[in-house]
C-alpha cells in the first residue's frame, strides 16, 4: 500500500512518524474519513468543510491547499486501484521536538498530514444492511467538543468492544437520558412516518452522511424532526438507523435487545439508503 506522509508518497513499511508527533503523544490531530465508490469519491466538499472547521476551532492550519488535498486523495486512490473503499486523511499539529503541554508556535511548527486507503470490495452492498444492526446502549462520557472530529477515539473504541463482547453491532451514547449518537455513527429513529435525529450542537459529531441524508429525506417529502430522543423513545420506534461516511445509511433493528417493528430493516431506512448511494455516486468526484 502506497500511503502520503507530509509531502511524499512512500510505501507504508517506509512511511515514519516523528515520537513527538502531538497527534501520536497528545491525541492533538483531526481526521476525515471519505468513502469510494466506483474509484470516486462521495460527499469530498462535505469533508473537506469540516476538515477546515476542525482545524480552525484548534487553532491549526491547514498543510496543503483544498486543491492540492483533493488531488493527493485522487493519486492515492489511483496507486493504490481502490475502487471502493475509504481514504483516511490525519492532520496534526505536528512535531514540536518534545513533549511540552503548551501548543507550538504555528510560524515554528507545520502540522503534519498523514493518508491513507483502505480498500472495502462491495462496500455498498453489505450483507450488515439486509440484516440490520443491533446495538447496546452505554453512558456518553466522551468529552464536551464532540463536533470537532479530533482522533480521542478511545473511548469510542471501548463502546465497540463492549458492542462486541454483548454480541451486537454497535453501542449509542446516552447522555441524560437522551441519545447522543453511536460510537463512529449519528442516530435516527422513525416514528409516526417522522425521523427524528438529534439536533446539531457540540454533543455531536456533525456528519456529513447525515447533512446528505437529511437533504435527500425532505426532497422526497418526508418529515424530518431535528431534536434529541430518549432511550426510551429509541425503543418504542417503528425503525431506527444510522448513519456514516463508511456505513451509509444502516438499519437498526434491535436497541438494548428490544426488537424494533417487525425486527428486520425499515422501508424509511431501506429507501434512504438506496437514496443515498444512488445520489452520492452520481455527484462523486
Ligand atoms: N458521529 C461520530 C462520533 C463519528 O465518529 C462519525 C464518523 N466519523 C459520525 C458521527 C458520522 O459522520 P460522517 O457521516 O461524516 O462520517
Amino acid at each position: 500500500r502506497i500511503v502520503y506522509v507530509n509531502g511524499d508518497f512512500v510505501p507504508e513499511e517506509e512511511a515514519k512518524v516523528s515520537v513527538f508527533d502531538r497527534g501520536f503523544l497528545m491525541a492533538d490531530a483531526v481526521y476525515e474519513v471519505t468513502s469510494v465508490l466506483g474509484g470516486k469519491l462521495l460527499d469530498f466538499p462535505g469533508h473537506l468543510a469540516r476538515l477546515h472547521r476542525s482545524l480552525s476551532e484548534l487553532g491549526m492550519g491547514s498543510p496543503v491547499t483544498d486543491a492540492e488535498l483533493l488531488a493527493i486523495h485522487r493519486d492515492l486512490v489511483a496507486r493504490n486501484g481502490i475502487v471502493d473503499g475509504l481514504v483516511y486523511l490525519q492532520v496534526t499539529r505536528g512535531n514540536p521536538g518534545d513533549r511540552d503541554f503548551t501548543f507550538p508556535d504555528p510560524a515554528v511548527v507545520k502540522p503534519g498530514i498523514v493518508l491513507f486507503t483502505q480498500s472495502k470490495p462491495g462496500l455498498a452492498d453489505s450483507p450488515a444492511a439486509r440484516a440490520g444492526w443491533r446495538v447496546i446502549s452505554i453512558p456518553d462520557i466522551r468529552w464536551g467538543r464532540r463536533d470537532i472530529k479530533t482522533v480521542q477515539l478511545l473511548y469510542p473504541s471501548m463502546g465497540k468492544m463492549m458492542a462486541k463482547k454483548a454480541g451486537v453491532d454497535d453501542a449509542w451514547f446516552v447522555e441524560e437520558g437522551k441519545v447522543t449518537e453511536g460510537t463512529s455513527n449519528n442516530a435516527y429513529i422513525v416514528k409516526g412516518g417522522r425521523i427524528i435525529t438529534r439536533d446539531l450542537s457540540s454533543d455531536i459529531l456533525h456528519g456529513i452522511t447525515r447533512a446528505a441524508v437529511l437533504r435527500f429525506a425532505r426532497e422526497a417529502q418526508m418529515t424530518v424532526e431535528e431534536r434529541a430522543f430518549t432511550l426510551e423513545e429509541a425503543k418504542e420506534a417503528d425503525e431506527a438507523f444510522i448513519t456514516s461516511a463508511s456505513a451509509f445509511v444502516m438499519p437498526v433493528v434491535e436497541i438494548d435487545g428490544v426488537r424494533l417493528g417487525s425486527g428486520a430493516p425499515g422501508p424509511v431506512a431501506t429507501r434512504l439508503r438506496d437514496i443515498y448511494i444512488e445520489e452520492s455516486r452520481k455527484a462523486a468526484v
